[in-house]
């Protein structure tokens, strides 16, 4: 097969496939974003970087909505003054727009109004995305998935994520807890090999569910849907959440499977915590509904896409 590759009208380079994994760089001004993240040294805040002060310059924190893009979506707070959830574009799309027909189809779901923890004293004190109450929690996924219907809209748009970045170790620009939505005109290659390889073996999800109840793996199961530790995520902390009897688009799933998808996928962030972490929700027709969950406190320990594993890396946790 050819060398795959994507040119803007004026023939700049736009994007590269990978010919071995089939995944796309794609050639952006994502690097000119300004990181948002601001580190204490473990001392108390001074003056100049106190928490009032930071709120105030935070894009994602109510009361600076203008500094945002177009509005998509909001979810209203229980005064109904202020809100709950909002998602706009983001402002460097994730995919050039060339590649969807003009259009940016990459979202920003803010997922909080709050910012730091109620008894922060440091700006390393971070609200994360685990410690938003269930109900809510519940919502900020029912509103990504809502959201997921304004790129599908778009005819070019074949594909969406949803994405976190966690921490700015995990790539997040900003510490505000936050969510991406992205469309993407071609399949995301990871999804596109789930489903390659679900059509020579349609058992392999459930395959993996099984592996992780024999293996005492299994954090839990409601509804018939999974959370466990995964032996072959890319890190060596890592969980995936999986529905057996759910498939679909994330716009098609129905409420309940999502709640319970929802409820398992905040056990699964909780287990993490405020850790650099990211996840990646998989939906698609023909696919179980699951979710990666990755912890990014051990990147080095991925070596030319080999893993290493602890033997009995769970014990102490099931002791
Ligand atoms: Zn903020
Ligand atoms: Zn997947």
């Amino acid at each position: 097969m050819p060398l795959e590759t994507g040119r803007t009208s004026d023939d700049h380079l736009l994007w590269v496939a990978n010919p071995f994994t089939g995944v796309v760089t794609y050639l952006t001004d994502i690097h000119r974003k300004r990181t948002g993240f601001h580190r204490s040294n473990g001392e108390a805040p001074t003056p100049s970087v106190d928490l009032t002060t930071l709120r105030a310059h935070c894009p994602f924190c109510p009361g600076n909505e203008e500094l945002t893009t177009q509005e998509f979506l909001r979810r209203p707070d229980d005064t109904g003054s202020s809100w709950l959830i909002r998602a706009f574009h983001n402002l460097f799309p994730r995919i050039p727009s060339e590649c969807t027909g003009g259009k940016n189809e990459s979202y920003v779901l803010v997922e909080t109004p709050d910012h730091f923890r109620q008894d922060a004293t440091s700006p390393d004190h971070l609200v994360y995305s685990a410690m938003l109450p269930p109900d809510h929690f519940r919502e900020m996924i029912r509103a990504a998935a809502e959201l997921s219907s304004v790129p599908f809209a778009n005819p070019s748009v074949e594909a969406v994520v949803i994405r976190k970045n966690q921490g700015r170790e995990s790539g997040a620009s900003q510490p505000h807890p936050h969510t991406q939505v992205i469309g993407s005109n071609r399949p995301f290659a990871p999804v596109a090999r789930e489903l390659e390889v679900l059509r020579s073996d349609p058992g392999i999800f459930r395959q993996l569910v099984e592996l992780a109840d024999r293996e005492g793996f299994t954090v839990d199961r409601r509804n018939g849907c999974s959370l466990y530790f995964s032996p072959i995520g890319m890190f060596p902390r890592s969980y995936e959440v999986v529905d057996l009897e759910t498939d679909g688009r994330l716009d098609e799933i129905p409420r309940d499977r999502l709640d319970t998808f929802a409820d398992l996928l905040r056990q699964g962030l909780a287990i993490l915590g405020d850790t650099p972490i990211d996840y990646e929700i998989h939906a698609d027709r023909g696919i179980p509904l699951h979710a990666h969950i990755h912890a990014r406190h051990f990147p080095y320990s991925n070596i030319a896409g080999t893993l290493n594993l602890p033997m009995g890396l769970l014990r102490s946790r099931n002791a």
